[in-house]
């Protein structure tokens, strides 16, 4: 008799996983179900606010792969819009609520895979009589925006309640379809994944494309008129919106997961190991914004709720299930956005970061150019990085620029996993060419002023 996996949860982390088992494992030895209490499978939410803006013009070109994909091409049955209740360890089945049908299924499995994803943080003065207020998580919010986007009275006032990078990147949306936008946030800087000298580069530039931003405020309620969202109250009085995004962060969604008796780490996501297994509750998996992992440099437990962990974790959790042997190392803190042209990256730790983990180190900005300052379209790129005193080992990284910016940090990021030193990097064989980079690339330029920073001299 076959064995069964059952996969709770049909995007990213849950269909890599049930894919790579399915490449290992043919339908005989190996029968794959997947819950997904959604309306899609396989789709891209990072795409969401390029739709929104309508670079990309279609809802259907975020989705990967339909369910029809899944069962004719690789035998995995996807259950859309079936709602997983329970999760009982010791007869080892789940119980799944058909949203569409109605009724209940109970599906045993041998293997599971624990894929929920995050819940958006949801403060308690959102209120569900309101319309016009939105979070930004799945393509039905997507939906649902467009479609007040669209509808008589127009919304022409935005207002994005948060400064993480879906609020940066809604923000920019807006704007390009033409609407006025404010950028609230309660701390004292929006982007909070880089420190605050960065953040302040990125918010100038904001600025600057008439986004409004106003950080150390504190968002208290909203305000309606005949059931419509009319203004985002705060501590300094309301501010006019007739559209209002919530950006403000997402937490792992371990509810199921937690009455389940899986164990919760520190951050609140799922523990596991690195080969993505649930310590002590054999035969259970867990991969993307779910789970904990580990900060290579402070070593750390985080939770890192990016895409590009979700695939990577499914995937092993999948190679591990199908027989094979893969591990998930843990993360350094990657992380590229865009807000309206201008290019942020970050990789490791930021200067805060580094000085809970106990870490001495020195920082050095450089501002330099994407490009030779001769050539056309050369514009200016800030690199930021920290590095170990005194053995100069980098601890993390930031650039902030126009084109070509925001990917450098991927030389930057290679250079500190592998544990490199600023002194290193200076001899680094980056790509040059006048269209590319200067003679000295900013990443070569700020590694040597780095090394300097560490030797207490001046600039060489
Ligand atoms: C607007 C936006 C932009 C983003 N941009 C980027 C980016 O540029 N780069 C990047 O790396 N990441 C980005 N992300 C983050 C990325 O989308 C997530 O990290 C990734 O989707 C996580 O994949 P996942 O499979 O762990 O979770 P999800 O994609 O959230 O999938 C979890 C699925 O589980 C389902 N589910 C939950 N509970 C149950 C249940 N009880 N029963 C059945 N189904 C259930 C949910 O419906 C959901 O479909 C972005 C996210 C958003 C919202």
């Amino acid at each position: 008799m076959a064995e069964q996996l059952i996969v709770v949860g049909g995007d990213a982390a849950g269909m890599a996983a049930a894919s790579q088992a399915r490449r290992r494992r043919n339908p005989a030895d190996l029968e794959i179900v997947v819950f997904e209490r959604g309306h899609f499978t396989s789709y891209s939410a990072c795409g969401i606010p390029y739709w929104i803006s309508g670079l990309v013009p279609e809802r259907d070109q975020l989705i990967a792969r339909d369910p029809a994909t899944f069962r004719d091409t690789f035998d995995i049955d996807v259950r859309l819009r079936h709602e997983v209740t329970a999760i009982d360890l010791d007869r080892r089945e789940v119980v799944a609520r058909d949203l569409a049908g109605g009724g209940t299924v109970r599906a045993g499995f041998d293997n599971l895979v624990y894929a929920t994803g995050a819940v958006p943080v949801r403060p308690d003065w959102v209120r569900d009589d309101i319309d016009g207020v939105f979070g930004m998580q799945t393509l039905d919010d997507g939906t649902a925006l467009l479609d007040w986007l669209e509808r008589d009275p127009r919304p022409r006032h935005a207002v994005v309640v948060g400064g993480g990078y879906i609020g940066v990147e809604m923000a920019e949306s807006l704007v390009a379809r033409g609407l006025t936008v404010n950028l609230v946030e309660q701390a004292d800087q929006p982007m909070s994944t880089v420190d605050a000298d960065m953040a302040e580069l990125v918010a100038e530039a904001m600025r600057g494309f008439g986004i409004g931003i106003r950080t150390d405020l504190r968002v208290t309620g909203l305000e309606a008129r005949d059931g419509r969202i009319a203004a985002v109250v705060t501590d300094e009085g309301p501010i006019p919106a007739d559209v209002v995004i919530l950006g403000l962060g997402v937490r792992p969604n371990t509810a199921l997961a937690a009455a389940a008796g899986l164990p919760l780490g520190p951050t609140g996501g799922i523990r596991c190991d690195r080969r993505m297994r649930v310590p002590g509750v054999p035969g259970v998996w867990t991969a993307g914004d779910c789970v904990e992992t580990l900060h290579r440099v402070s070593g750390m437990p985080v939770h890192v709720p990016l895409g590009t962990h979700a695939n990577k974790q499914g995937r092993v959790a999948g190679i591990n299930i199908g027989g094979g042997y893969a591990t998930f190392p843990g993360v350094i803190g990657t992380a590229v956005t865009q807000v309206c042209d201008l290019e942020v990256g970050r990789t490791g730790l930021r200067e805060r970061d580094a000085t809970a983990a106990g870490f001495e180190f020195v920082t050095v900005l450089a501002e330099s150019t994407n490009r030779a300052g001769y050539y056309p379209g050369a514009r200016t790129m800030t690199v930021k990085l920290i590095a170990e005193r005194p053995g100069g080992r980098l601890l993390g990284a930031q650039i902030v620029g126009w084109s070509e910016a925001a990917k450098r940090i991927d030389a930057l990021a290679v250079a500190l996993w592998n544990g490199m030193t600023v002194d290193e990097m200076t001899a680094l064989d980056l790509g040059y060419a006048p269209p590319f980079a200067p003679v000295w690339d900013p990443v070569l330029i700020a590694a040597r002023k780095a090394v300097d920073a560490l030797a207490g001299t001046g600039r060489r």
